[in-house]
């Protein structure tokens, strides 16, 4: 195609001083700050240039493409998406209830209500109100998680990466940590516990082999530079066959023997049991702590239900040298995430409360049933609205806990099931994705699936708007 057409309908583009010496521009100006309002011109006249070298002649010719009532939507679309904050609410019908790269637990609304609280006025974060003088930013959740434990001591830093980091750091910087192969875990975004291990300053001491780790491989480890044994949840993974790995009691009594401390990262850290709502019977932070172990730790946004945390709990003297570290500081969480953790914690005194109303509890021990019928009032929503060559059915699946927590957990859902004659399920997965708010869902086989386990109530409506706005679009192309 003719460079020179491109060059003369390159320079018939407009000025951004052009652009906003107009009356529009000064109005939105008014409105939205001039580094918006700038921005977004340049952004919507890079998009027109790109256009303009992709185009053809046709394209070009047209003379409408260059005036400002035809450029004017693109500032404002531009404008909205500088001025809206980038990081949003999305409604995850994937199924995976602790889904890292979505935020993992959703809060309860009693959390919610105390962040708030606590963020708009002054709070008595390190304020003691009984003598009017310097307190302790932990004592808020200290108590309330011994009280649930049965620990003696506990501490609560940025997250659970932080937490063994931390803990390694106070017990073993400079020896050696006995840890079985079998543990060496990678939990995803770039936490590997042989990494965390060497950054704390702490010698990693691998004992036994993938699959199968005896008592006596630990035994026949330590030595003069032993200062800590270390359990690691395999969260994510499963060896299976032939296996074997020692328990947390006898580690704690190998530990004993040789006047060692132990630790477990919990990864998780569950609270309540939940192998009663047919769920995998793991290991309560409370059994752990029943051990005698001195130190555990665990996320405070997995199966905990709160907000990102790395709660750290264990013997008393142990706790206190860690209290005293430096990297206590540099770790150390701030208010909010304190309030959200305190709100969290208060549901568990009663635990049939904590099971039915913190989300991710909630979530993982809902009946089919209630699966069902959330599916049915978005059906139901969507009835007449959709083209019926479109296939939209309830279907039973499977979901996942995610986060690490019960990785062969198959939980029975209850799943919407889209198929279009239009389009492929990965254009429609695109598709939903731009919704507003942004519908993140999975594919299986030909079909696109939204989860009715991860979806809340709430979220019905929006679901409904979404697929309805969604498939509408989708048929006009
Ligand atoms: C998730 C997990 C971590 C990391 O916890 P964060 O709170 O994400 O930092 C560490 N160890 C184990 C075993 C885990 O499962």
């Amino acid at each position: 195609m003719d460079p020179t057409l491109r060059q003369q309908a390159l320079r018939k583009i407009p000025s951004v001083e052009d652009i906003l010496s107009r009356q529009e521009m000064s109005d939105l100006l008014k409105v939205y700050s001039r580094t918006v309002v700038v921005e977004a011109v340049r952004r919507g006249l890079r998009q027109l240039r790109e256009e303009i070298s992709k185009g053809g002649e046709s394209f070009l010719a047209d003379e409408a493409l260059f005036s400002f009532e035809t450029l004017l939507p693109r500032f404002r679309k531009e404008i909205d998406w500088l001025a809206q904050p980038k990081l949003r609410r999305v409604i995850n019908a994937t199924g995976v209830v602790i889904h890292t790269n979505l935020g993992r637990a959703p809060l309860h609304p009693l959390a919610l209500k105390q962040v708030v609280e606590v963020a708009k006025a002054y709070s008595n974060l390190e304020y003691d109100l009984v003598r009017g003088e310097r307190g302790d930013r932990y004592s808020h959740v200290e108590e309330m998680l011994c009280r649930l434990s049965g620990a003696e001591s506990a501490l609560v830093v940025n997250n659970n990466a932080g937490a063994v980091l931390l803990c390694l750091n106070t017990l073993a910087e400079g020896r050696e940590v006995v840890i079985s192969r079998g543990e060496l875990v990678e939990i995803g975004g770039a936490f590997r516990i042989p990494d965390v291990m060497r950054r704390s300053g702490a010698l990693l001491k691998e004992v036994g082999t993938t699959n199968r780790t005896h008592l006596k491989d630990y035994e026949k480890a330590i030595g003069s530079e032993t200062a800590l044994l270390l359990k690691v949840h395999p969260s994510n993974f499963r060896v299976m066959g032939f296996t074997s790995d020692v328990s947390l009691e006898e580690l704690v009594q190998l530990g004993r023997k040789y006047h060692l401390s132990v630790m477990e990262d919990l990864g998780s850290g569950c609270m309540v049991d939940l192998s009663p709502y047919g769920l995998e019977k793991e290991p309560t932070v409370q059994d752990s702590i029943r051990t005698g172990v001195d130190l555990i730790s665990f996320s405070g946004d997995k199966l905990l239900g709160g907000p990102q945390a790395g709660i750290i709990l264990g013997k008393k003297n142990i706790l206190d040298s860690v209290k005293v570290n430096p990297l206590t500081r540099a770790l150390r969480i701030d208010k909010l995430t304190l309030a959200a953790l305190e709100s969290t914690l208060l549901l568990y005194l009663d635990e049939k409360k904590a099971l039915s109303e913190i989300p991710t509890l909630k979530m993982l021990t809902l009946n089919l049933q209630t699966l069902k019928n959330r599916g049915r009032r978005l059906l139901k929503r969507l009835q007449g609205k959709i083209e019926t060559s479109i296939q939209i059915t309830l279907k039973e699946d499977v979901s996942q806990a995610g986060g690490g927590a019960l990785p062969l957990q198959e939980l029975p859902t209850i799943v919407v099931a889209i198929q279009s004659p239009h389009h492929s399920a990965h254009s429609l997965e695109q598709k939903f994705r731009k919704a507003n708010p942004p519908i993140i869902s999975r594919i299986k086989k030909d079909a696109l699936i939204l989860d009715m386990r991860t979806v809340l109530d709430e979220e019905i409506h929006f679901l409904a708007e979404g697929i309805e706005k969604t498939l509408c679009k989708t048929d006009e192309t």
